[in-house]
């Protein structure tokens, strides 16, 4: 049987932290809970979780410092949970480098949904080659390393799924949809404009000259592709 993986929220609605807890422990997880950002960076300090679900608005330090702490550190799964509905709040989040959110209200069924979709990816997902080589990158996949030249760069799941995508096939366009599918396993709301931002990361990562990008191209109204040159 494959370990129990510890899923760490923090939330300070205490229904819908007991609500996120339940669903979670039924679908066979175990949970953490912190009912503030400081006593949530200690517990991810402490247990090392699989995955943070992570409330942004929370007294003291709001999730958007947390996950800036947390991704100073580490490339843990972040999920948020945002009440805001504004799309660049979201955005925001997604920059900060969380891989995935959810707007309140929203379906504990849902969220399950996703926690499971990204720890499956962080497990590897479903079997391909183990090394995918385009232009001068290179990318291990059982160990999550890419390398661009000679420099190691961190990437987050969600980051290095996408790359893995498009430098899997060199020249192909995909649309940001087909790529909210690799994503999420199951094609949920469309949040086209999330692929945008984890694209904007990613280029700040490893292309030479963000602004002006020679790895991963846009095709204009329809997506992306990684460069064929
Ligand atoms: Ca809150």
């Amino acid at each position: 049987m494959a370990p129990v993986k510890t899923i760490l929220v923090v939330e300070d609605e205490l229904k819908i932290a007991r609500l996120v807890r339940d669903y979670l422990e039924q679908a066979g997880y175990s949970v953490l809970g912190a009912p503030d950002g400081e006593s949530g960076l200690k517990l991810w300090r402490s247990h090392s979780p699989d995955l943070v679900v992570l409330d942004l608005g929370l007294p003291g330090m709001d999730g958007y410092d947390i996950a800036t702490t947390m991704r100073r550190e580490s490339m843990v799964p972040i999920i948020m949970l945002t009440a805001r509905t504004e799309e660049t709040d979201k955005i925001v989040g997604l920059e900060l480098g969380a891989d995935d959110y959810v707007t309140k209200p929203f379906s504990p069924r849902e969220l399950v949904a996703r926690v499971r979709a990204l720890l499956r990816r962080v497990d590897g997902g479903e079997p391909g080659p183990e090394k995918i080589r385009a232009a001068d990158i290179e990318i291990d996949v059982p160990k999550m390393r890419v390398t661009v030249g000679e420099t190691t760069v961190d990437l987050t799941p969600t980051e290095f799924e996408i790359l893995k995508t498009l430098a899997a096939s060199p020249g192909r366009i995909f649309t940001r949809g087909q790529l909210l599918d690799v994503l999420h396993g199951i094609s949920f709301e469309s949040y086209e404009r999330a692929i945008d931002a984890h694209i904007k990361n990613l280029r700040r990562k490893i292309e030479p000259t963000p602004g002006s990008p020679f790895y991963i191209l846009t095709v204009y109204g329809v997506g992306y592709r990684f460069s064929d040159a």
